[in-house]
C-alpha cells in the first residue's frame, strides 16, 4: 500500500512536476526514501528541498560534483544556490567537509551568492561548530494542536504572566510550559519545567525576545531594545484554546511553514533559516518549538534555546 503510495506519487513528480504528493509522504508519513531525492535530481527539481533529506550517497555526490569543479560551466544551467540548498539537506559529514572546503577556498560561484557555503547548512539546520558538524534541531518531534477540551495538565498554553512589558504594557505571556519530565519529552535533557516567556506585543517588531529560564521556575523575560506601542489585551490571551502535545511521535520534518507545529523536529523557515546566536556563549541556538499562526496569534513562531546558559529565544517571520 505504502510502496504503492510512493511509486504514484514519484510518477507525479516525474510527469507534472507536482511534489505535494511526495513532500507530503515525507512530512506526515515519515518515509524515508532515496527515491525521492533521485527523482527529483533527475527531473530538475530542487523545491522543496526536503525532498533531498534521505538521498543516496550517489546523488549527494553527483551534487558535491557538480560544485567541486574549478571549471565555472561545470553547472550548466543547473544554479549553485540551489545545489548548496539540497546538500545543506542531506547534511552529513561528507557534505559539512565540503562545505569548510569550499567556504575556506571559494568555487567560482560563490561570486553568484549572497553568502557562502556554511550560511546554507542552516538551511538543513545544522552547522561546524569546533570544527565538528552539530545539529541545531531534534530528530525527536511531537505535533503541538489546539484543543477545546484539554485538561489544564495537558495544556501546555500557560497564558498570561503577571508582569507587563515596560515598552508596550501587555502582559508577558508564556506562549510554552514544557514539561521535560513527560516521557515524550525526554529526548529534550530538560529536568523539570520550562517556561517559554515573551511579549506578543513587541515581537512583531523586534528581530529576537529573550527569557532566561530555570526548571521547574519562572522565566524572565531579558529587556529587549525597542518594541512599539501596540496592547495585546489580557484577553485576547487568555482566550485561547489549549495547546496539547501529540500522543504519538511525529516524523521529523512533520512542520511547514504555516499551520502543521511541533515541539522538536525540523523548523520549516518561511523566510532564510534563522538561528540565533547565544548572547552569553556565543554559540547557535537550537530549535525548540515552531508555532504557526493559529497557535501564536501572529506570525510563525521559532523557539530556541540553549540549555548550557538556559536562554531561550522566541523569533518571528510572516510573509
Ligand atoms: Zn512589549
Ligand atoms: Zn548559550
Amino acid at each position: 500500500m505504502l510502496e504503492e503510495q510512493i511509486e504514484n506519487a514519484i510518477q507525479e513528480l516525474r510527469e507534472s512536476k507536482n511534489t505535494d504528493l511526495c513532500e507530503e509522504l515525507i512530512r506526515t508519513q515519515g518515509v524515508q526514501s532515496p527515491a525521492f531525492a533521485q527523482a527529483a535530481f533527475e527531473a530538475g527539481i530542487f523545491r522543496p528541498a526536503v525532498l533531498y533529506q534521505d538521498a543516496s550517497p550517489e546523488v549527494r555526490d553527483k551534487l558535491i560534483d557538480l560544485l567541486d569543479q574549478e571549471d565555472e560551466e561545470a553547472l550548466g544551467k543547473l544554479r549553485a544556490n540551489d545545489c548548496l540548498v539540497a546538500l545543506a539537506m542531506i547534511g552529513d559529514d561528507t557534505v559539512a567537509k565540503y562545505f569548510q572546503k569550499w567556504e575556506d577556498n571559494p568555487r567560482p560561484w560563490r561570486k553568484s551568492l549572497y553568502v557562502g557555503p556554511l550560511a546554507y547548512a542552516k538551511e538543513g539546520g545544522w552547522c561546524i561548530e569546533d570544527g565538528q558538524r552539530k545539529s541545531l534541531f531534534f530528530n525527536e518531534c511531537y505535533a503541538l494542536e489546539k484543543s477545546e477540551n484539554a485538561t489544564p495538565e495537558d495544556n501546555l498554553f500557560g497564558g498570561t504572566a503577571s508582569e507587563k512589558c515596560p515598552y508596550c504594557n501587555s502582559s508577558y505571556v508564556n506562549m510554552l510550559v514544557i514539561d521535560g519530565s513527560d516521557e515524550r519529552l525526554s529526548f529534550l535533557g530538560i529536568n523539570g519545567k520550562i517556561k517559554i516567556k515573551y511579549c506578543p506585543g513587541c515581537l512583531p517588531w523586534t528581530e529576537s525576545l529573550f527569557c532566561r529560564y530555570t526548571e521547574d521556575g519562572e522565566s524572565t523575560v531579558i529587556t529587549h531594545e525597542g518594541g512599539e506601542d501596540y496592547i495585546v489585551e489580557d484577553e485576547d490571551i487568555n482566550d485561547q484554546t489549549p495547546i496539547i502535545l501529540s500522543r504519538k511521535m511525529v516524523p521529523k520534518s512533520y512542520c511547514e511553514e504555516f499551520e502543521r507545529c511541533a515541539i522538536g523536529g525540523r523548523p520549516a523557515y518561511i523566510d532564510d533559516a534563522d538561528y540565533t546566536v547565544c548572547p552569553e556563549c556565543g554559540k547557535l541556538m537550537m530549535h525548540l518549538a515552531q508555532l504557526g499562526e493559529e497557535l501564536s496569534g501572529c506570525g510563525t513562531h521559532y523557539i530556541q534555546i540553549c540549555r548550557d546558559c538556559k536562554l531561550a529565544t522566541v523569533r518571528y517571520q510572516q510573509t
